[in-house]
């Protein structure tokens, strides 16, 4: 048994930008879907295929350790640049082995299995929606039309550590394995998807014909595919290898998209553009993470300008004082120091006086002041 390949990838019809990446050849497959303002989405989704390229992951050793190298070499890049400040990318990979192929999955791009005529999503799909509905939460039907469909839980450049879900699948001849971004499976249904992937024995003419489906279906988002087809060790294949759009496939490894521009919409520049909200979901994780960052950032300035202008009275070494800041202590840290120390003793004090002293009730510098220089001073 041998693969032979085919891939395609597209701007889409609403995207100026293609920010998804892929390789496909000599045993190794992939799809990145980048995600991140700017360019940085097709930075970081490219450098997660040539790290794969580069590394040429054999076993699952290999391939762990790549994804690890890949993830690195995003998260230092993101570090350095800020206009590369949180990109990431899905990765959905597969290499050959005996037998079949080995994966490692990221994100929300997508593999599927097509044997003997019923196509089986392999992957899971690190994602909001995905997750709800692994809980019965949610039901096919509801996720795919849902707000957040393209929110996405794990990804390739957004943490230190990285959690590829690693596994294998067997492949008999006749099977067919797609590699897709969300811009083929969020446009295109299972049902069309697996009947495009049967057409034809050419798994170029199949790729094409997937990005064609996806562009008809309102080419919303960046279209990356690769099908990887399993054929007999007889079987001819020189030509099943296609030509890829701009560079031909033969016995290389591919490796795109060659043109991440609009313009290269090209022919298809004409059909219908269907508006909705594919444009703004790759947007929502950059978003949320960038927004918890700040969200971090401004809160401790605004605590710290909080507590600089917020006043207690409390006792200092039995005496009534006034305390700047907030009448707690976290993490072992006093949020408050004391500012006045009145000559009132603590134990004169009648009842209802000690209680709003012991109150400790948050108040201004002039409140605060006045209270404590108003008590009648100690004997
Ligand atoms: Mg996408």
């Amino acid at each position: 048994m041998r693969l032979i390949q085919g891939a395609a990838s597209h701007v889409g019809l609403v995207r100026k930008q293609n920010e998804d990446s892929f390789v496909a050849g000599n045993g190794l497959y992939a799809v990145c879907d980048g995600m991140g303002g700017a360019r940085a989405g097709e930075v970081a989704s490219e450098t997660a295929c040539r790290t794969l390229l580069t590394e040429r992951p054999t076993g699952e050793e290999d391939l762990r350790r790549s994804v690890d190298l890949a993830n690195r070499a995003i998260v230092r890049q993101g570090i350095s640049d800020p206009h590369l400040f949180g990109m990431g990318t899905t990765m959905t990979a597969a290499v050959g082995r005996e037998g079949g192929l080995l994966f490692a999955h990221i994100g929300d791009s997508r593999a599927y299995l097509l044997h003997e005529g019923a196509l089986r999503q392999v992957t899971e799909d690190h994602s909001l929606v995905g997750e709800l509905m692994r809980r019965g939460q949610l039901t096919p039907e509801e996720a795919a039309a849902h707000p957040h469909r393209s929110v996405i839980t794990r990804a390739l450049g957004t943490e230190p550590d990285v959690r590829p879900d690693v596994f294998a699948l067997d492949l008999e001849p006749g099977d067919r394995v797609l590699f897709c971004s969300d811009g083929l499976s969020g446009m295109v249904a299972d049902e069309e998807l697996g009947r495009v992937l049967g057409e034809s024995d050419d798994p170029q003419a199949v790729a094409d014909a997937l990005v064609q489906a996806a562009l008809a279906g309102g080419g919303e988002d960046n279209i990356t595919v690769v099908v990887v087809m399993a054929v007999e060790e007889g079987d001819d294949a020189d030509q099943a290898t296609g030509v890829l759009a701009g560079g031909s496939m033969g016995g290389v490894t591919a490796f795109g998209p060659e043109d991440r521009t609009a313009e290269a919409r090209g022919s298809v520049r004409g059909m219908r553009i269907r508006r909705g909200l594919g444009h703004l979901r790759r947007r929502v994780v950059i978003l949320s993470v960038s927004a918890v960052l700040v969200l971090v950032l401004l809160g401790a300035a605004g605590l710290a300008l909080l507590n600089s202008s917020v006043y207690f009275v409390g006792t200092y070494e039995g005496k009534v004082a006034l305390y700047q800041g907030m009448p707690y202590t976290v993490l072992g840290r006093q949020l408050y120091q004391v500012v006045e120390v009145a000559p009132t003793e603590y134990g004169t004090l009648d009842g209802y006086v000690r209680g709003r002293v012991d109150a400790r009730e948050v108040t201004t510098k002039e409140a605060g002041q006045r209270f404590i220089r108003g008590l009648a001073p100690g004997p």
